[in-house]
């Protein structure tokens, strides 16, 4: 059964400006920046500005405007990170492997040969996260 949307989830608090972020895209309907816990290079997350707690209940029609922005995302990533492919994945309940309750999908460039890291791994270094998002902001601004 799935709950209610929490607005002091981590990611309702980076949309607010309350903790800070690696931003590398913004427009008025959605956010993008780092993962702090990278899977692969340039792990980048796209969440909506509006509200939802993941896909069982986001609006459709916000849904399909979200999924837009990961499809322009991930271009820019793959371009930016040099990457010869893209994962995409966005999890839901607690059961389904979610762990942060405003509705998230993951954009992992991935690289011929090299495996993705474990969920909920090691906190990248901020300089590196740093470095990364300027890479892909530089792409997406084009
Ligand atoms: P999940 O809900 O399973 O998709 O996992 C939440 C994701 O959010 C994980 O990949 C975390 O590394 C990531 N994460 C948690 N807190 C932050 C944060 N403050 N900034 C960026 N990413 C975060």
């Amino acid at each position: 059964m799935s709950s209610a949307y929490d607005p002091n989830n981590i990611f309702a608090k980076i949309l607010r400006g309350e903790i800070p972020a690696h931003k590398v895209y913004e427009d008025d309907a959605v956010l993008a920046f780092m993962d702090i816990m990278p899977r692969g290079d340039g792990h980048t997350l796209v969440i909506p500005k509006l509200p939802a707690r993941n896909i069982l209940d986001i609006d459709p029609a916000a849904l399909a405007q979200l999924i837009q922005a990961v499809q322009n995302v991930a271009l820019g990533v793959k371009a930016a990170m040099g990457a010869d492919g893209v994962t995409i994945q966005q999890f839901n309940e607690p059961a389904g492997g979610q762990v942060v309750f405003h509705i998230h999908f993951h954009v992992i460039p991935r690289f011929e040969g090299i495996p993705m890291r474990p969920h909920s791994g090691d906190m990248a270094p901020p300089e590196v996260l740093a470095a990364h998002a300027a890479k892909i902001r530089a792409v997406l601004a084009n």
